[in-house]
């Protein structure tokens, strides 16, 4: 099959025909399927970008019970959108939601612009969510690219270049919109995604149970293993963190990730980069860097455990500590916004995962023995570090 092949009405009405039938069948029954409500359409496929379609299920749920429309989100407060985000990642993709609901609503009478370019001014909105939008919402006659249908589509044309480059991508968007119903686009976009997702898997593709094998340029010739071809694997980077939990008087302290910071937005228990491999060298690194995110000097570090995670291109050792607080002793002027909460208060603040866990720590583990009293003391001949 070839993107000129699909002059050919019949070829492409039976296409159709055999792919709509499938999906009548098969199409799984999603919360964000009940509704073509443009802002529903909207939220979902935000959350849908890089994130499962089982994690995504409950969060757009509950984002959708606190905030039912575009108002409500544009007049919500950034720290409640994230914290209703946490747990899915990708973050920036909610503070871009927040900022284009304020933007629709001051630009555009707060309702989504039906038109393609205006749709695509708004923060987070690509060609592909702005397809998804018109076409699912209302029934607009614009097509799709994503994970699912790259997939799909390279193998159906049999594409054995590089689907990311842009000779790839203009062949493959040329494709998706070749093959557009006049009627109920939305319908069919969501029916080739659904194709892709439970069928043309990106490991064994389910080919004996596939309605469009007929056309398939990959099956024809056993190709389905080696289209789309692989993408360059990321070189991940190794790197060594410290998360400290600063206790006083029985509160902890959390400080609010700059804009430059990775978790830009979130709250997070101080997080200092470390070198120090010598456990000799490691409080007195730690007192200096802590110092110098928060002015605050901690001393008597302990450490607690030791978490490995993963963010985008890192992979992250975390050594989780905890610390008694010495005294404040800021020497610049802009440090992040910081509090000092009770452990009950944790819950309402969004926090990335690890500080999530360490939240559970602090909740479930008091201070040892003497440490919340020791925390209120301002003796500087304890600390580690003097500044
Ligand atoms: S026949 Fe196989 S490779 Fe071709 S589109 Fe269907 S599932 Fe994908």
């Amino acid at each position: 099959m070839s993107v000129s092949s699909l002059t050919d009405t019949r070829w492409r009405s039976n296409f159709r025909r055999r792919l709509r039938a499938w999906y009548k069948r098969q199409a799984r029954d999603l919360p964000w399927r009940r509704s073509r409500e443009p802002y529903q359409v909207w939220i979902s496929e935000i959350m849908l970008q890089q994130t499962q379609v089982s994690t995504v299920r409950p969060y757009f749920q509950r984002f959708i019970r606190s905030f039912p429309n575009i108002a409500s989100l544009a007049a919500a407060d950034e720290q409640d959108v994230l914290r209703h985000w946490e747990g899915l990642g990708y973050y920036r993709r909610a503070r871009q939601l927040h900022r284009a609901a304020q933007q629709v609503v001051a630009e555009f009478g707060g309702q989504l612009p039906r038109e393609p370019d205006r749709l695509r001014t708004l923060p987070g909105i690509g060609p592909y969510t702005a397809g998804a939008i018109l076409s699912i919402a209302f029934d607009a006659r614009e097509p799709i690219l994503e994970a699912n249908t790259t997939r799909l589509l390279a193998r159906l044309l049999a594409y054995r270049g590089d689907v990311g480059s842009a000779a790839g991508q203009r062949t493959l968007w040329a494709l998706a919109a070749a093959l557009l119903p006049r009627k109920d686009v939305g319908r069919f976009n969501q029916a080739l995604m659904e194709l892709g997702s439970l069928v043309c898997k990106p490991r064994a593709p389910a080919c004996n149970a596939c309605p469009v094998r007929t056309w398939c340029g990959s099956a024809a010739h056993g190709l389905q293993d080696q289209i789309p071809k692989a993408a360059r694997k990321t070189a991940y980077e190794e790197i060594r963190e410290a998360a400290v939990i600063i206790r006083r008087r029985g509160r902890v302290l959390l400080r609010r990730c700059g804009p430059d910071e990775r978790w830009s937005g979130l709250w997070d228990f101080p997080r200092v980069p470390l070198s120090a491999g010598d456990p000799a060298a490691l409080a007195g690194e730690l007192t200096r860097k802590v110092h110098r995110l928060t002015g605050v000097i901690a001393a008597e570090h302990r450490h607690l455990k030791t978490i490995k995670h993963g963010v985008t291109r890192f992979r992250i050792t975390l050594e989780c500590f905890e610390a008694a607080y010495v005294e404040n002793a800021a020497s610049q002027p802009h440090i992040s916004p910081q509090k000092w909460l009770w452990p009950k208060q944790l819950p309402s603040y969004p926090l990335n995962s690890t500080g999530r866990k360490l939240a559970g720590l602090v909740a479930g583990h008091p201070p040892p023995a003497g440490q919340a009293a020791r925390g209120q003391r301002t003796n500087p001949r304890r600390r580690a570090y003097a500044p």
